[in-house]
């Protein structure tokens, strides 16, 4: 297959000088345990995934993409507790966003969607700083969030961390690396401090406590064609951004 102009780890120079990019899309992922049978780089393998399918639609739709290789590392520190988890602090993820974003606007790609694969990466204040600082438009879409409807019709409980969406989908993306038969029930300890469970109020779980075998939702349901499901449904959806970003012309709320 010859090289795709619109992701960078394959398009060579010649391609990006003649047919430069408009618009930049950087997945997002986390490197961590998800429940017994899912790989470490989930988030990082589902963002990917998702960046390139959409990319590749809004090329035929006439976008000007650039799939930027993924960040590997989110904010994981309520898991340093297993073993090879790496976090970044939100200090960290604001430096590497907002050099990101500089070295983009240098090249005149003044618009970029996050792609965000991590449930515990929290963007908008990095966002409302950067965008300020840089004048570019910066856009986060949450991949488990972009389709409340198909989540609605394809799952019976999607879960929030290794569940039936996130197994699903690497059935369907990568069924090698998925051992079904090692997978905990995902099972949640709820909080003893009394008031908690109310609604506008919030703390991070300690993970390990919290998550015995570091899933939150039952994987049990998942099947590779629910996966297929939601990612081409998330796919369309991310394209949409992805086409609206790259027809963009200042002025054009809120790229102003
Ligand atoms: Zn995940």
């Amino acid at each position: 297959m010859p090289p795709r102009r619109f992701m960078l780890l394959e398009a060579n120079y010649r391609q990006l000088l003649d047919d430069p990019p408009s618009v930049a899309i950087l997945p997002w992922g986390a490197t961590e345990a998800h429940n017994y049978h899912l790989p470490h780089g989930t988030d990082v393998i589902e963002a990917s995934c998702l960046a390139e399918g959409a990319a590749r639609l809004a090329v035929d739709r006439g976008a000007k993409p650039i799939v930027l290789p993924a960040i590997p590392f989110g904010n994981n520190e309520q898991q340093l507790d297993q073993v090879a988890t790496i976090s970044f602090t939100t200090a960290t993820a604001g430096a590497i966003l907002s050099d990101v974003v500089r070295s983009l606007k240098t090249q005149e790609i003044d618009r970029l969607l996050i792609l965000n694969g991590h449930g515990g990466n929290e963007f908008k204040p990095l966002v409302r700083d950067v965008q300020n600082q840089s004048g570019s438009l910066v856009v986060v879409a949450n991949f488990f969030q972009i389709r409340p409807d198909a989540l609605d019709e394809i799952f019976d409980d999607p879960g929030d961390h290794a569940g039936e969406l996130e197994t699903s989908l690497l059935l369907h993306l990568c069924p090698d690396l998925v051992e079904m038969d090692r997978a905990g029930d995902g099972s949640r300890v709820p909080f003893t401090v009394a008031g908690l469970g109310q609604p506008g109020v919030w703390t991070p779980r300690p993970w390990s406590q919290s998550h015995p075998d570091t899933g939150c939702g039952n994987p049990s349901a998942a099947t590779a064609d629910k996966g297929r499901r939601y990612f081409e449904a998330s796919c369309e959806a991310l394209a949409e951004v992805i086409v609206g970003l790259s027809a963009a012309q200042r002025g054009d709320l809120p790229y102003v």
